[in-house]
Formats: C-alpha cells, sequence, structure tokens
C-alpha cells in the first residue's frame, strides 16, 4: 500500500525550496507519494507559478502584494489557488499537512513555522535561525501539538540519522567546511567583498547562509540550533573543520564508538531523510560517495582569533534564551550591512559581540528570557534595533 504524504514548502523557491522541489517532482518507490499542498515564494513569482503546475499545488502564496495579479495570471486555466502577503504565507503554512519543510531564511521563517507547528505537521527544518531566536520555547510548542521537528541542516540530519541511545552520549561533533575563508589570512578578511564572501567552497545555497559560512557564524547558528534540539550543553558539542563536507556530523559515545553520517554535499538526502522519515526514500540523482576517488578527509581546529563566531555562541548559550535571540538578530542586521556595504566583512562578528554585550551590561534596558513568543518577537525586534542605531552611530 502506498502512503500519500501531503507536504508544504515555505521558502519554495531558494536553494532548499528547489531542493525540494525536486525531490517531490521525482519517481518515489511505490511505498511513497507526495501531494503537494502550499508553496511559498517571497518575490520570484514566475519560477513559483512553475514550481505550482509542475507539483500541482492546492495553493501558491507570493509574500510580495505587487506580484499577486502577475501570479494569478501565471496560473490562470489552472486550479491552482492564489494568495498575497506575510498574512497568507502564514495562513498557507497552517494548511493540512503532514510535513512542512522550513526554508524561508532568517526569523523571518517563526511565523509561518510555528503556524505549521500548532497545525500538527512534522517540520523538516532547514531554516536554524527560528530555533536560535525561539529556542526550547519552539520546542515545547512542537511536542504539545504532537508535531515532530525533523532537522534538515546537513549537521543536525547527520546526528539525528546516528543517535541511537542518547543516555550513551558523551559528545556530538559537528563538522565545519571551514567556508571560503578557511585559510585566509586577517587582513584579506578584513577586505573581503560580499562576492568573496558568497563564493562557498562546497555548497551552493542562499546569500544569507553562504555569508554566515564565511564567518563561521552558520557553525555558532548551528551549535545553538544542536544544544537546543538535542537538549545538550554547550560544552558537550564539539566543531571540527573537515574541508570536504564528506563527514557530515558525528556522535562519541561512552563505549568509545563514534558514529558518523557520510555522504556527498547534497542537500537532497538530509532533505528527503525528513520527507520520508520515519523511512528512507530513494534519491537517484545524488552523486555517491566514492572514497576511493576522494583519497583522504582533513581534519583541522577552529582558528578562534579569525572566527570568533562559535566562542560568541557559546557564551550566548550559557547565558540563556534572551541572548541566542539577540545573537540571531543582531547578525541579521549585520549581514545585510556587510552585503550593503556598510560595514565591513570582520564588522560582522564585531556587531555582533557589541550588541551581545550591550544587552548583557543593561545599554540597551532590562532583558531576559522570553515567557512566550510575543516576547521572542518584540526581543528580536529590540536586537535589530539597537543593532541599527548602534551602527549608524559608527558609520
Ligand atoms: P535562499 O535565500 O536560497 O531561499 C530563501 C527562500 O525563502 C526563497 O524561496 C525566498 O523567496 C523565501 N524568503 C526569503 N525571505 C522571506 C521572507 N521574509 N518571507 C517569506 N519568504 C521569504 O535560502 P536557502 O539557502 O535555501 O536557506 C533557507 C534556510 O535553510 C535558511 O534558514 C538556511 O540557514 C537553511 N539552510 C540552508 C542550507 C542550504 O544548503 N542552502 C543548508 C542548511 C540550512
Ligand atoms: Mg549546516
Amino acid at each position: 500500500m502506498s502512503h500519500l504524504k501531503k507536504v508544504s514548502v515555505l521558502g519554495a523557491t531558494g536553494s532548499i525550496g528547489e531542493s525540494t522541489v525536486n525531490l517531490l517532482g521525482q519517481q518515489t518507490d511505490d511505498t511513497l507519494e507526495f501531494k503537494t499542498v502550499a508553496l511559498t515564494a517571497s518575490t520570484n513569482v514566475a519560477r513559483l507559478a512553475e514550481q505550482a503546475k509542475h507539483l500541482n499545488a492546492e495553493i501558491a502564496v507570493i509574500r510580495d502584494e505587487n506580484l499577486y495579479s502577475d501570479l494569478k495570471s501565471l496560473l490562470s486555466g489552472t486550479s491552482i489557488e492564489v494568495a498575497a502577503g506575510d498574512g497568507a504565507i502564514v495562513e498557507a503554512a497552517a494548511l493540512d499537512a503532514e510535513i512542512v519543510v522550513s526554508a524561508i531564511t532568517g526569523a523571518a521563517a517563526l511565523s509561518p513555522t510555528l503556524a505549521a507547528v500548532r497545525q500538527g505537521a512534522n517540520i523538516a527544518l532547514a531554516n536554524k535561525e527560528s530555533i536560535v531566536c525561539a529556542g526550547r520555547l519552539l520546542l515545547d510548542e512542537a511536542r504539545s501539538h504532537n508535531s515532530n521537528i525533523l532537522p534538515v541542516d546537513s549537521e543536525h540530519n547527520a546526528i539525528f540519522q546516528v543517535l541511537d541511545n542518547k543516555r550513551r552520549v558523551e559528545k556530538l561533533v559537528l563538522t565545519a567546511s571551514g567556508g571560503p575563508f578557511r585559510s585566509a589570512s586577517i587582513e584579506m578578511m578584513r577586505n573581503a567583498t560580499p562576492e568573496q564572501a558568497v563564493a562557498h567552497p562546497n555548497w551552493s545555497m542562499g546569500a544569507k547562509i553562504s555569508i554566515d559560512s564565511a564567518t563561521m557564524t552558520n557553525k555558532a547558528l548551528e551549535l545553538i540550533e544542536a544544544c537546543y534540539l538535542f537538549d545538550m550543553s554547550q560544552d558537550r558539542v564539539d566543531v571540527l573543520v573537515h574541508p570536504q563536507s564528506i563527514i557530515h556530523s558525528m556522535v562519541s559515545y561512552d563505549d568509545g564508538s563514534v558514529l558518523a553520517q557520510l555522504g556527498m554535499p547534497d542537500m537532497r538526502t538530509p532533505i528527503s531523510y525528513a520527507l520520508a522519515w520515519p523511512n528512507r526514500m530513494p534519491v537517484p540523482n545524488v552523486e555517491r560517495l566514492d572514497l576511493a576517488k576522494i583519497g583522504c578527509l582533513n581534519f583541522e581546529a577552529v582558528d578562534d582569533a579569525r572566527f570568533p563566531a562559535i566562542s560568541l555562541a557559546r557564551k550566548a548559550i550559557e547565558i540563556g534564551a534572551w541572548a541566542t535571540n539577540v545573537f540571531n538578530a543582531t547578525n541579521e542586521v549585520a549581514v545585510d550591512a556587510f552585503v550593503n556595504g556598510r560595514i565591513g566583512f570582520l564588522d560582522i562578528s564585531a556587531l555582533n559581540k557589541t550588541i551581545l554585550e550591550g544587552f548583557l551590561n543593561g545599554q540597551f534596558g532590562n532583558v531576559e528570557d522570553p515567557k512566550c513568543f510575543e516576547g521572542v518577537f518584540d526581543l528580536d525586534q529590540r536586537a535589530r534595533v539597537a543593532a541599527h542605531n548602534t551602527l549608524s552611530a559608527t558609520v
């Protein structure tokens, strides 16, 4: 008997979104079939319409309301429903689907992801920012609605695949490619352009996560994501630079065993695992791993002097939920300022540190761990305002 799984994709036109659409459009085996409910995008109306037709989605939603009539005419003559606006994305996320792929960039994904959780859908979570920003509140909300958070981020997906006995875990080891500046000098990094920073050696990804990879803030966010998702203290999560991105992460057990998940760097593998969970599905188009051809795998420690993001993340998680929220929001402002040429590359981590310390010493008013989602959104806004004001005062 074939299982028909209803799926929605938030952020369908992005890098994760496209990989997901590719999987949904492929012939799987005779045990699993997908039915696409909602597809959403920010501005790429032409691609969204193509995807909706290709997968025969029930509804396509574009964030930019000015593009509503374009989407409507692109989908005229089909039975696909059309909607526009942030509110419509949240409504689409709440439609009846068994699994919702959360692949919007940044904390903007939190509201729609929350709507999907409250509907009881399982979440294929690519968007790490929503966990970093809302922390345990999101996980508790999921638990109370019988929604499983299935990590898509390749490191967390790897850990999820090999975590067979949580009680016996000693450490998690997150691997990191080191990004485009792994062996760059600090002078080179100081003058790095956005074009150099987005050029990731192994993965083809959206602009924000690519810049995050260059500062290693991506690994910093992933460290926080791992602590929340797997309920681990930060001192039990190691980061190991592994330039080839073949070992996607590892779990160390207290009997001396280390279990790892390996594969070519292609997000279709972790996405498929979340889509098919608790089973697996065939992914014929992913290149197979040929270790003889690769020859050797390398490892090195993180250089804290050039990549201070990871120790800042350790500090944030030690402080608590407000600090990881502030860290994420500030970083979104900092990345934006770098992309727009307002600040230099090294200023991204410097701003993240300044704002976190500013909140810590009371410079931006009293702060405490949010008790509800309203508090999460308020604090996210306060951190953005603090970051913008600090930027305006200095550049
Ligand atoms: P991307 O920029 O390629 O795509 C983002 C998608 O979200 C697009 O469809 C865009 O239209 C939509 N979008 C952007 N801003 C929006 C907003 N404010 N409201 C509604 N929709 C919006 O990004 P990506 O590389 O696919 O990454 C998406 C998420 O997945 C990020 O959180 C990232 O950290 C995470 N992730 C990505 C990868 C990867 O390989 N790309 C790997 C692991 C995790
Ligand atoms: Mg990752």
